[in-house]
């Protein structure tokens, strides 16, 4: 292959003690990576430090939370890089430089990924700390740290050197402003001192947008003056059809024009995205995750056992449909020992082993609707009470700014006192990597209720069909493409619903499933509960994986 990509993300999650990344977008940006090192696809990947890291959720009793820094040690875990660069941030130069981490791929080719870091005493204080915080801030804040992540990375790679770089892929929009600095260099080349409209199209030929959410809170705007004065580029309100939206620097906007190939993130979410940005092609490709890092010990053993090669190869999950049922429910029952344990252990949950447990793990914001299975507290005590028992195992984080999302978690809390002696429930604090995997590996049934269609994807139901575990889903984001019903998990589906009263349409839906055919399933039925598992593996393991999904970023994308 001839063609190099830069992987430009504002968050990507490298090792479970690294906390640069807050969440869904980081792991996807980390398991691309891991992918791209096992298939040797030429790559190298460009970041920020997050020296402090996104945050510590710590909850009080009543479930509200409050944020600590996630310090943790640069050195312990990357080299710093000799080169330096600098950028200017409001008529200031910022030097910048870069600390190395390798991802190393089955077969050992590497894929580097430079963190960048403006903590050198060269800088004014506040400049230090410009690579503090992921996602923290305010708009200023975050419109600096895009100008680091962006030109500060295109200089850093040219001061790094290497190979030719031959694609830019912008996950998100985050690092929309490298599109400034490919303009400079155009401009440059072409012997002009300032960018025009044609460098635009030299530009757009090199780059590659990723959209990754129908929620306009996960596209940056900045106000047109706060950009010209953090930029100071005359250029930009002459070329405002390509830098604005509705007379703000949108960076949605700027990535959309500046890129020759652009998708969304599930065929559904293609759609959506289409709808938002008529005037572009849209493709999708839908998301992954990174089978080996993602799949348990004890079905890691399994897999070895039974088709070895998987570590290299994630189509190679569709065997599972060889494994013997008692084996799967065997390495099933290790991975929920073990999160049953931890719960009852590190929070008293006092949940049984014996009892279907299920699971829900997302960002508390109002869209992810995590109180949906709450929505009417008799009528799940009325179904745990004579359709069979459930628990349930809940985690996740709400942005420091969100306040409906801490109160959400604040209203879990309350939900699991009122029925704690018929349904238990358990709020894990601090959702991460780890908890993740224990999770997604641990309970039996993976929950997720998003309020559509603004799921773009979601991975985590996919981290859980490798490891066996069915979803029970909203049809929304990748489970309308890895739905089958009854085979590899369950749709929540209330059929045509006016918009007014979809939640308690979507509540019933949910207990209907619940009651009628998950529980019954789960204690009558093992062999056909036990199907599902298996089917999930071999179905959607074998697919939903980002080996399959670089393959298709290489083929449509990047060697176009
Ligand atoms: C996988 C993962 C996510 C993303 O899961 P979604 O299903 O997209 O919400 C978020 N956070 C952590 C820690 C994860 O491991």
């Amino acid at each position: 292959m001839k063609t190099k990509t830069a992987y430009f993300s504002m968050e990507i999650a490298l090792e479970p003690g690294m906390p640069t990344y807050s969440g869904g977008l980081g792991v996807l940006a980390g398991d691309t990576i891991r992918a791209a090192a096992d298939l040797e696809v030429p790559m190298v990947a460009v970041t920020l430090l997050h020296r402090k890291g996104y945050f510590r959720q710590v909850l009080e009793r009543d479930g509200w939370q409050s944020e600590e820094p996630a310090e943790w040690s640069v050195e312990e875990f990357l080299e710093e890089m000799p080169e330096q660069t600098t950028v200017e941030v409001e008529g200031r130069d910022v030097q910048l430089r870069a600390w190395r981490y390798e991802v190393r791929g089955q077969g050992g080719h590497v894929v580097p990924v430079y963190l960048i870091d403006s903590d050198l005493a060269e800088n004014s204080d506040w400049d230090r700390t410009l690579t503090d915080y992921l996602y923290g801030g305010d708009s200023h804040y975050r419109l600096c740290q895009e100008v680091l992540l962006g030109i500060g990375g295109v200089r850093l790679l040219r001061a790094l050197g290497g190979e030719k770089i031959t694609r830019y892929h912008l996950n998100e929009g985050h690092a929309a402003l490298l599109t400034l600095e490919l303009l400079d260099e155009s401009a440059r080349a072409a012997g002009r001192e300032t960018f025009t409209h044609e460098d635009v199209d030299t530009v757009r030929s090199q780059c590659v947008f990723t959209t990754h959410t129908p929620v306009p809170a996960g596209h940056d705007k900045f106000p047109l003056d706060d950009a010209m004065r953090v930029l100071q580029r005359s250029e930009i309100p002459g070329m405002q059809d390509v830098f604005c939206f509705e007379g703000q620097m949108n960076m949605t906007c700027l990535a959309l024009n500046l890129s020759s190939y652009v998708n969304g993130v599930a065929k559904t979410h293609k759609e959506v995205s289409r709808m938002m940005f008529a005037d572009y092609p849209i493709d999708s490709i839908t998301n992954g995750v990174h089978v080996r890092t993602w799949t348990s010990e004890p079905f890691a053993e399994l897999f070895d056992r039974h088709f070895p090669g998987w570590r290299e190869d994630s189509f190679s999950l569709r065997y599972a449909f060889g494994i013997r049922y008692e084996e799967i429910f065997e390495a099933h029952t290790i991975a929920k020992d073990r999160l049953i344990e931890y719960v009852n252990r590190e929070y008293g949950a006092s949940m049984s082993k014996d009892v279907l447990t299920l699971g829900f793990a997302r960002r508390a914001t109002a869209y992810k609707r995590a109180e949906l299975l709450l929505h009417d507290l008799e009528r799940l005590k009325g179904i745990a009470g004579s359709a069979g028992a459930i628990q349930v195992v809940y985690a996740g984080k709400a942005h420091p700014q969100d306040t409906d999302g801490k109160e959400q978690i604040k209203r879990i809390f309350q939900a699991r006192d009122a029925l704690k002696d018929h349904v238990k429930i358990v709020y894990l604090a601090d959702y991460d990597w780890q908890l993740g995997a224990m999770m997604t590996a641990g309970v039996d049934v993976w929950l997720n209720t998003p309020h559509p269609p603004k799921e773009a994807s979601g991975t985590s139901g996919m981290k859980a069909a490798i490891n066996g575990v069915p979803s029970l889903s909203i049809l929304d984001g990748w489970w309308v493409e890895g739905c089958i019903e009854h085979k590899t998990g369950w749709a929540i589906d209330p059929g045509p619903v006016d918009n007014d009263n979809r939640t308690a349409q979507d509540a019933e839906a949910l207990y209907e499933k619940l009651e009628k055919v998950v529980i019954p399933l789960y204690y009558n039925d093992r062999d056909g509960f036990i199907e599902v598992m298996a089917h999930a593996i071999a179905l959607n393991g074998s697919f939903f994986n980002t080996h399959r999904m670089v393959l298709e970023y290489v083929s449509k994308a990047y060697s176009k």
